[in-house]
């Protein structure tokens, strides 16, 4: 048995757990190995751990590595010819002129401000103009970023590269990864993690006016920082919810074509993330036979308890939230509460399955003030809907 120390951010300093946690390593994914923590979670730091045990679920989750607190994203073309073997660009005819430098300067600021606001200034990636690759016929979009990756700056952190055509119907309009990014230590270089991005020539099409469609961006930067999908439709995975940045990106768009920017994102992310400590969760675990009740300040906010966590068992948990309609998630029709099933075995596809529960796709119709909803054996009821949630859990079976 070695040792191992968990940190976790807590209002601006770092709190570090205890150090004699027995732990073990499992395959998360291939490219990221996960330190699963068990025994007991007391903590070394006061006022930084909950009164209640961490679920283990939730013990992975702030246990592997948080978001830097800066990114460099070196920002590169590829450049299609007009043919192409790429089936992901099919036979389209449009090519756009699109410029290094003038792509970094319609996306900079922007998306920036939009991490910067949702992570309350924890997150901070700034961009930089690469160059372009000219790519040959033979030449598909994964031999394109690799080809970026090799040329980018040994300070660059993530490489987002931009193809000058559109994908054909029905495929993915971009990607992104963290490649061994959370393996790192010295070196993080994106040349030498592979930590990247990619997007088609859609979201550049001058018909979008000045400003570029954003919210795909900013989806496979959350990939790029270990982010799973949510809101998966079971029959053809698409992504149907509009609640979250790693969901439906286009959501705010639907509701008003001039949004650019993708919703802010789940509570659960922000606990992986480090962008929500754990003192700030209410944990009820899986043998409790009282009622609890509490308060939720809005998940989005910058304190208070924004995450209130049922634990089913060693892999699963139900997540509960007040979401705010407004900031990047004024598109909802009104604030309320959101539950959400979170099962962290990979599968196919993905890391962990983060699917809401109650309301069908889009998923927008929160859970309001006496609304109850009853799932996985148990009653979640909500009470009061203000600046605040008031919600209480019972086990369903009393
Ligand atoms: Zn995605």
């Amino acid at each position: 048995m070695s040792t191992i120390s968990a940190v976790v951010l807590r209002e601006g300093r770092w709190c570090r757990w205890s150090a004699d946690h027995r732990h073990r390593t499992i395959a998360k994914a291939p490219w990221l190995a996960a330190i699963v923590l068990t025994g007991t979670s007391a903590g070394a730091c006061a006022g930084g751990v909950p009164s209640t045990a961490l679920p283990v679920a939730l013990e992975r989750f702030v246990s592997d590595r948080a978001a830097p607190s800066i990114d460099s994203i070196e920002v590169w073309i590829c450049d299609v010819p007009d043919v192409t073997a790429d089936p992901l660009y099919g036979d389209l005819p449009l090519r756009l002129a699109l410029d290094p430098a003038v792509v970094t300067g319609q996306i900079a600021d922007r998306t920036s401000d939009y991490f910067s606001t949702i992570s309350h200034g924890l997150y901070n990636p700034s961009f930089s103009a690469g160059a372009t690759i000219e790519m040959s016929e033979g030449d598909t979009a994964e031999t394109c970023l690799d080809a970026a990756l090799d040329r980018s700056s040994t300070t660059t952190t993530v490489v987002l590269a931009v193809a000058t055509a559109e994908h054909v119907a029905g495929t993915s309009g971009g990607w992104g990864r963290p490649g061994s990014w959370f393996d790192c230590s010295t070196d993080c270089a994106a040349r030498t993690t592979r930590r990247a991005a990619y997007v088609g020539a859609s979201d550049f099409n001058p018909d979008w006016g000045a400003v570029p469609l954003l919210d795909l961006i900013e989806h496979e930067i959350g990939h790029t920082l270990g982010l799973p999908h949510s809101g998966i439709d079971p029959d053809d995975g698409s992504y149907l919810s509009g609640l979250d940045l790693m969901s439906n990106s286009a959501a705010p768009r639907h509701h008003d074509q001039a949004r650019r920017d993708a919703p802010d994102t789940l509570a659960i992310n922000r606990l992986d993330l480090g962008w929500l400590p754990v003192a700030d969760i209410e944990v009820i675990s899986g043998d409790t036979d009282t009622d609890t009740d509490f308060a939720l300040s809005p998940s989005t906010g910058v304190d208070g308890r924004r995450l209130a966590i049922i634990e089913l068992d060693a892999h699963r948990v139900i997540s509960i939230e007040f979401l705010a309609a407004t900031g990047f998630d004024d598109h909802f029709e009104h604030s309320g509460v959101a539950v959400h099933l979170i099962d962290d075995r990979p599968g196919d596809r993905e890391l962990r399955l983060q699917q809401p529960l109650g309301a069908g796709p889009p998923h927008l119709d929160l859970l309001q003030a006496g609304d109850e909803l009853e799932v996985e054996g148990w009653r979640i009821r909500v009470n009061d809907v203000g600046a605040t949630a008031r919600v209480a859990v019972t086990a369903a079976d009393r």
